[in-house]
């Protein structure tokens, strides 16, 4: 009949109405930021040439095709010919210079007026996380919760803490041999096994983030002289480097290692160690071991290219950017890492120059990204919150003019640098 009809048609709208009502609650969400039609370079290689990214809170709750979401969207970002990628991560950072550094005065002055400005430019430049190395527990601790109640504007600080090496090893008889007293705050040294395993886990237990940094470079003991910053060095005995590998690994955390030779290189790697640090730097690598060694257990370089070109060792360069690139090639980890502030180098601008580097050494752009994104975030082992741009993510993110896919340099210029769902920088 028609009016039974009639209602019954009126509740099949009223249903749809709900359904409806239902369907576009989902497909219209409301986002605390949304950048809408975007390239995305997720980090890991992977690049979506156009998708939208919502983010609530300090997390990334979408990655996908625009969907409507970006109307009632709090911050809305037109992606309109820009890209997406995540926020950059430098490995290997020094926010404690020694250069300047004679006794606590200096260092209290150092930690006051220039860290706090160095980590601003880091992140105004897009580099939302840094590892930063040699740097006393003290000094790491405060840096850290400078950062997290929101004291120190900068990136997120891992730190390695104070690095292990041999008592007339670098840096210990190097830049602080006429310091004895920053010796003991910037490194540990050690001299049998027994100090090297005490050493890593006083660093662990005072809360330094893994890897742990161990200096492996130097002469032997009666062998030939060696030196490291015009002062002669001694190298860490390779029994010492085992038993610190073998402690740190005892308590789930690893190792990286700072090598120059082959010979450091291959013999650390056979110690057991996690990552190196500048990896072979002064001579070709002669043959496949080192590589073959490293692929075995995913063990993961930190470039650092940068450092030879701003202090001018430019005979070592291009060595150093073979043998980067022919490990990269062969299927190596390379992570991305400055080692700011060596030589005359502006923090934030100085990660980017190594970017340029690799690609300048032979990576593809998507490759240097790669380094300074999900590769260092699986070599720090918070690849679970950060290094992609990806769905249940933290929302650390970089707005970028144009393509650098095609262009590294557009890095120099972030339109957006996003940390934790905030916007640090911004400009249309
Ligand atoms: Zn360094």
């Amino acid at each position: 009949m028609p009016r039974d009809g009639h209602i019954h048609f009126t509740k099949i709208l009223v249903c749809c109405l709900a359904m409806f009502a239902a369907q576009a609650g989902a497909a219209d969400p409301t986002y605390d930021l949304y950048i809408a039609n975007a390239r995305v370079v997720v980090g890991d290689g992977k690049v979506l040439e156009r998708a939208s990214v919502g983010i609530v809170d300090d997390r990334i709750t979408w990655v996908g095709p625009d969907e409507g979401g970006s109307g009632n969207a709090e911050v809305l970002i037109n992606g309109e010919g820009k890209t997406v990628i995540p926020g950059l991560m430098d490995a290997h950072v020094h926010i404690l210079s020694s250069d300047h550094l004679a006794d606590e005065d200096s260092l209290n002055a150092y930690m006051s007026l220039i860290v706090p400005h160095w980590l601003e430019g880091m992140l105004l430049h897009g580099v939302t996380t840094i590892r930063t190395l040699g740097v006393p527990i003290r000094e790491s601790r405060d840096v850290k919760r400078g950062i997290e109640a929101g004291a120190i504007q900068g990136p997120r600080v891992l730190t390695s803490g104070p690095g292990l090496t041999s008592p007339q090893g670098h840096p210990a008889a190097t830049m602080f041999g006429q310091y004895p007293d920053l010796q003991r705050r910037f490194a540990r040294v050690a001299s049998n096994e027994a100090e090297a395993r005490a050493a890593i886990v006083e660093v662990i237990e005072a809360g330094m983030d893994s890897p742990l940094k161990v200096i492996f470079e130097g002469g032997e003991p009666g062998g030939e002289p060696y030196s490291i910053l015009g002062t002669p060095a001694l190298r860490l005995p390779r029994e010492l480097l085992k038993a610190a590998v073998d402690e740190a690994h005892s308590r789930d955390y690893r190792i990286s290692v700072h090598t120059h030779t082959y010979e450091d290189a291959l013999i650390a790697v056979q110690m057991g160690v996690d990552g190196l640090e500048h990896g072979v730097v002064s001579e070709p690598l002669p043959d496949d071991r080192l590589l073959e060694a490293m692929l075995e257990r995913d063990i993961f370089l930190v470039s650092t290219l940068r450092l030879l070109e701003a202090t001018n060792q430019l005979d070592d360069l291009p060595v150093a950017a073979a043998n980067l690139k022919a490990l990269h090639e062969g299927g190596v980890r390379v992570v991305a890492g400055s080692d700011t502030p060596g030589g005359w180098t502006v923090p934030g601008l100085n990660t980017i120059y190594e970017l340029r580097l690799l690609v300048k050494a032979g990576l593809a752009p998507s490759e240097a990204i790669r380094a300074a994104t999900y590769n260092a975030a699986v070599a720090l082992e918070i690849e679970g919150d950060l290094g992609r741009v990806r769905k249940g993510l933290l929302a650390d993110i970089l707005v970028l003019s144009g393509n650098p896919l095609e262009d590294i340099s557009v890095l120099h210029y972030p339109r957006y640098v996003i940390k934790g769902g905030e916007v640090v920088r911004g400009f249309e």
